[in-house]
């Protein structure tokens, strides 16, 4: 039996000064063991970023401490209920960006695209002069996505500013920037005003804030998330399903990893074609020496490490 709300998943991301990065990694992690906490945090110079789980009575400790630290006095968390731990471990991790960006140059704390909440952006996105852009993975956007919205086929954010040319016919737009939680939308909305971009927005708190303002209205498909959710429903308003199983082609909003550990690509595909391949994206990963035994989701972790 399950009992959603036994846990919490808290996603964050601050973008602030942290000079004693290293020492700083240290006792956090010592605090969050601690506490009891799982996930995975990333801290450097420039801010912090996680996805933990915990009991609520954890996760409010957390929140609390976290807050009353003037460094991270802005700080917001978006909060979900989940029937389990959604991490089997923690980690917290020294890195020279919060997100990999390689975005040498680009300083949020300094400046970045306007925020826009939920209602503004659903005010502004169908506008003529205005472009909306998924900044996120291409696994990600085949799952779901907002209407209308621009993706750039990325395999990781990396290849971000290689995309420029495909977006220099917006220029003259209102540029609205989206991705999960908004953590790189903070740099791919700086980057686009360094190159020149006038006019730049960006939804604060990604597509988690603004479903839990708005109710996701005109999000299609499903949210891919990084931990042992994998996907996350986002519309309540008007859902739809936009991804197909790779070998059937029925609409389903179900992505694995491939069971070949070697190979691990991600993929979409719906239960018993999943049953059929036993978890492999292909014939010749059903055949490969690293291929997994099939749990059944697709989704696979180490075990726990205490
Ligand atoms: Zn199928
Ligand atoms: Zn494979």
């Amino acid at each position: 039996m399950t009992n959603k709300g036994t846990y919490w998943v808290l996603a964050f991301y601050y973008y602030t000064p942290i000079f004693d990065a290293e020492d700083f990694v240290v006792q956090h992690l010592s605090y969050c063991k601690q506490i009891g906490l799982r996930g995975r945090i990333y801290i450097a110079r420039e801010g912090i970023n996680g996805t933990i789980s915990g009991t609520p009575q954890q996760c409010n400790i957390y929140m609390d401490d976290l807050k009353s630290d003037p460094r991270f006095e802005g700080i917001s968390f978006k909060i979900d209920e989940f029937d389990h731990q959604a991490f089997n471990r923690l980690h917290v991790r020294l890195k020279n960006e919060i997100v990999h960006s390689g975005l040498k140059n680009v300083n949020p704390i300094r400046r970045t695209g306007k925020h826009l909440h939920g209602e503004e952006f659903q005010k502004l996105k169908d506008r003529e002069d205005v472009v909306v852009i998924d900044v996120r993975s291409n696994y990600e956007t085949r799952l779901g996505k907002f209407k209308n919205a621009i993706t750039l086929d990325l395999e990781t954010f990396r290849e971000f500013p290689g995309k420029l040319p495909e977006l220099e016919q917006y220029r003259d737009k209102k540029v609205i920037t989206y991705c999960t939680g908004g953590i790189k939308c903070e740099k791919a909305s700086a980057y686009l005003l360094e190159q020149g971009f006038k006019d730049v927005y960006q939804l604060y708190d990604g597509i988690i804030g603004y479903a839990k303002e708005t109710g996701g209205k005109d999000f299609d498909g499903v949210l891919y998330v990084f931990d042992g959710r994998v996907t996350v429903p986002i519309n309540e308003v008007n859902p739809t399903v936009i991804s197909l199983c790779k070998k059937c082609e029925t609409p389903v909003a179900r992505n694995l990893n491939c069971a070949n550990v070697d190979c691990n690509e991600q993929f979409v595909m719906c239960e018993s074609c999943s049953v059929e391949m036993e978890g492999c994206c292909s014939d010749d990963c059903m055949k490969a020496p690293g291929k997994r035994e099939y749990n059944g989701t697709g989704f696979y972790t180490r075990p726990p490490v205490n």
